[in-house]
């Protein structure tokens, strides 16, 4: 991860602009390659424009703020190998900070074309058994009328007689420091080295044209929310024949009204009589597989946790193992109780006072069930 800005400009997290200000004209002065000859001053100078071009502009300091603690909190780390949260914290920096040092990059080469996010929601099942899905992007993609080149057909780009090629140009400015020279990109040709008169009607000269795609995409089982998938080349074209950025999928898993999900384990919630309780039975409860049989045991408590083994969630690149289905039992005492059963009841709760000596829920059962 790159250097804390706070800290190459020596700066706190909460000095004003005018702080900013001062720091970054120190260390400018300081460390400016015509005047610093020293070794490391030229990449020091570059940190410094780089943290004072984010932290002077209030919208992007505040960016800057807020991903750096998300980056930062523990418990986005956890992900791991699954790439969470963590990936989304780099690959926002990496596409904000790579913006900001666009406009000095030399243009005129072939560049790698940005790397792309897109959101997909999946419903809960999707995410445990995986599947195909069919998302729509929009992408930049290398024109085809003018193959790139951004020229009409049957014409050439020009190289730009202002920077003759290169892409950039040098300037003299005076500052209170001193007169430096400055090296920017070619106002008559946007840094890229070339003119084209006769622009491709297609393109408009980018030579490359924002397209919608269709894609399918291949969810692998055991993923969830904050899961991030590659699809390699998807991503913007490249510029001037540059490779084609990736586009990431980033995954956020739905709720489910019955079922939730704990790290490979499912957990769920099913409720039986009192009477199944003391008696123990068999039941059918739903998983993520459909219905199947569990054994209620005689004496079942409230709150009891049953387990079914390997109905869980598929382990992320090794879906032969799955978690566990935990079921939790709720007992339910009913509120009303007919005239029939009240009378059975009571004659239990009889015996159930003259077991008492006997003692417990075995003097308790034994009174009732054992003739
Ligand atoms: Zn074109």
């Amino acid at each position: 991860m790159a250097r804390d800005y706070y800290e190459i400009l020596g700066v706190s997290r909460d000095a004003d602009q005018e702080e900013i200000k001062q720091a970054y004209r120190r260390l400018a002065r300081k460390y400016h390659p015509d005047v610093n000859k020293e070794e490391g001053a030229a990449e020091r100078f570059k940190e410094i424009n780089q943290a004072n071009e984010v932290l002077s502009e209030p919208e992007k300091r505040a960016r800057y703020d807020r991903f750096g603690e998300a980056g930062t909190t523990a418990g986005y780390q956890d992900m791991g190998d699954m790439g969470g949260f963590a990936d989304i914290f780099e690959s926002f920096f990496g596409g904000f900070s790579g913006g900001g040092t666009q406009q000095t990059r030399k243009r005129s080469g072939p560049a790698r074309g940005d790397d792309l996010r897109f959101d997909q929601k999946l419903e809960f099942r999707e995410a445990i058994f995986g599947g195909e899905k069919q998302i729509r992007i929009s992408h930049l993609e290398t024109c085809n009328t003018c193959a790139g080149s951004g020229a009409k057909p049957g014409t050439k780009p020009r190289t730009c007689t202002t920077c003759s090629g290169s892409g950039q140009v040098r300037r003299a400015t005076r500052t209170p420091f001193g007169s430096f020279t400055q090296v920017g990109s070619c106002p008559t040709c946007n840094g890229t080295g070339q003119m084209i008169e006769d622009k491709c009607d297609t393109c408009g000269g980018n030579g490359l044209n924002q397209v919608t795609k269709k894609l399918k995409i291949t969810v692998p089982p055991g993923v969830d929310s904050g899961t991030r998938l590659r699809v390699t080349g998807e991503g913007d074209a490249g510029q001037k024949g540059g490779p084609s950025g990736d586009l990431y999928v980033y995954l956020f898993v739905q709720p489910d009204q019955e079922f939730e999900r704990e790290g490979i384990n499912i957990i769920s919630e099913v409720k039986i009589s009192y009477l199944q309780a003391i008696l123990g039975d068999k039941i059918n409860v739903n998983t993520v597989d459909g219905k199947k049989p569990l054994t209620i045991p005689a004496g079942t408590q409230a709150d009891t946790v049953l387990t079914l083994e390997g109905l869980g969630v598929p382990k992320l690149g090794n879906p032969v193992a799955r978690g566990d289905h935990l079921i939790t039992i709720k007992i339910d005492i009913p509120t009303r109780i007919s005239g029939e059963d009240r009378e059975v009841l009571e004659k239990m709760l009889d015996r159930l006072k003259g077991n008492a000596a006997k003692g417990g829920l075995e003097g308790f059962l034994g009174g009732i069930f054992n003739r």
